[in-house]
């Protein structure tokens, strides 16, 4: 199965914005960065100029609601159902003859990434992307078209899966690119480092950066069993532990994530004193809430632990973290599911596309801090409450 972003727009990078629009003389879908846009002079229209990777450039008109004819007959044109776009100057956008379209990097987002591949070396209960065996040759293109037209100046990229170490030619590919056109950006790659543990292959995965990877790896308990379990991969504890040290060996910095559940919520303490005392060189700690999508959410019953059942335990692990210097935060944790001594500790982690505030929200006085909850877990609301901070 070829994944095919053109029957099903969203689906190749599920993080990103979308947007719905009238397309009209776009006969095939544009991949491009948005130059510039400017309003004309007739009210409610603009036009927005494009570029694509190999450097056309399109001019489209752009109307709100209220104009409804192009105004030429052979000009791309687009129709928003309300009048405000849905990009911005910097953005890489795709729009289709359909009127789908998505926002594929945000430039002013520092949480854009792009997907190598949805295959994975291993199974995660709350994978929010479950696994699947598809061919990722699209989703490889559409990643190096949109790399090779980012600003030189991009802060930050992600570079996610599935698990982006098994296309491995794919993921030298990619790195190469982000070389050439983005050599100070930091590229973060979202791996559980299995393949790692082989060091010839860390060291030819270091060989393709330009010095700037940054790896984030999940380990998600501090007893093999209870990670191979959560992962459904026997061995992968071990693995991704060899992984992490070749990497280290190479000065590639690394942050260690976890993501709490019912499963190992209970040895947080004991996780912390086990980073410190086997990973005294990671550069950052993330501890995580769940996002409630994929197997997550099919499994969210028996992953999800109420946030007041674990403070104590969290407040513990991060002060063992703390006093051995190691730097943490809090990911993905709404600031009213913690007590006031932790939410220095968080940060607003869930991308803007996929934030969420319930209503009552509105009535909360630290809602400019707070980060908010997932979009998905508004299927979740007798679970996963809110209570406005006065
Ligand atoms: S009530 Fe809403 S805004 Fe306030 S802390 Fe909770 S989730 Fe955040």
């Amino acid at each position: 199965l070829v994944l095919d972003y053109r029957k099903k727009p969203g689906s190749f990078a599920y993080q990103m914005k979308t947007f719905r629009c009238k397309a009209t003389n776009i006969p095939e879908p544009i991949f491009a960065r948005v130059v510039a846009y400017e309003t004309t002079t007739q009210p409610g229209i603009s036009s927005v100029i494009l570029n694509d990777a190999s450097n056309r450039t399109y001019e489209i008109t752009v109307s709100g609601p209220d104009c409804v004819q192009p105004l030429e007959d052979k000009q791309p044109y687009l129709q928003f159902y309300n009048s405000e776009l849905p990009f911005d100057v910097g953005d890489i956008v795709l729009i289709e003859p359909s009127g789908s379209g998505s926002v594929v990097f945000q430039n002013s987002s520092r949480m854009n990434s792009v997907l190598l591949t949805e295959r994975c070396n291993s199974h995660c209960i709350m994978c929010p992307q479950p696994p699947k065996s598809t061919d990722a040759s699209d989703t490889l293109d559409i990643a190096v078209k949109i790399i090779s037209m980012l600003d030189e100046e991009t802060n930050v990229i992600g570079i996610t899966g599935g698990e982006p170490t098994l296309e491995w030619n794919g993921l030298e590919r990619v790195l190469r690119v982000c070389s050439e056109r983005i050599p100070g950006t930091s590229i973060q790659l979202l791996t559980n480092a299995r393949i790692l543990r082989d060091f010839d292959k860390a060291s030819e995965l270091a060989s393709w950066s330009s010095g700037n990877l940054f790896a984030c790896i999940p380990l998600y308990s501090d007893v093999a069993t209870i990670h191979d379990g959560l992962v459904g991969a026997k061995g992968a504890f071990w693995d991704t532990l060899d992984g992490i040290y070749n990497l280290e060996r190479l000065n590639i910095p690394i942050e260690l994530r976890i993501v709490v559940t019912s499963y190992n919520y209970t040895r947080l303490p004991e996780w912390a004193e086990f980073v410190y005392r086997n990973m005294p060189f990671l550069k950052h700690i993330a501890i995580m809430g769940l996002e409630p999508v994929g197997l997550a959410a099919k499994n969210i019953n028996k992953l999800y632990q109420q946030p007041n059942t674990y403070t104590i335990l969290l407040e513990k692990a991060l002060k063992i973290l703390r006093r051995r210097d190691m730097p943490a935060s809090i990911f993905n944790h709404p600031l009213c599911h913690l007590p006031q001594s932790l939410r220095s500790y968080c940060k607003k982690s869930i991308s803007e596309w996929k934030i969420y505030y319930p209503k009552v929200c509105d009535l909360c006085n630290i809602r400019q801090s707070c980060g908010g909850l997932f979009e998905s877990s508004r299927s979740y609301k007798n679970l996963i409450k809110v209570s406005p901070v006065s």
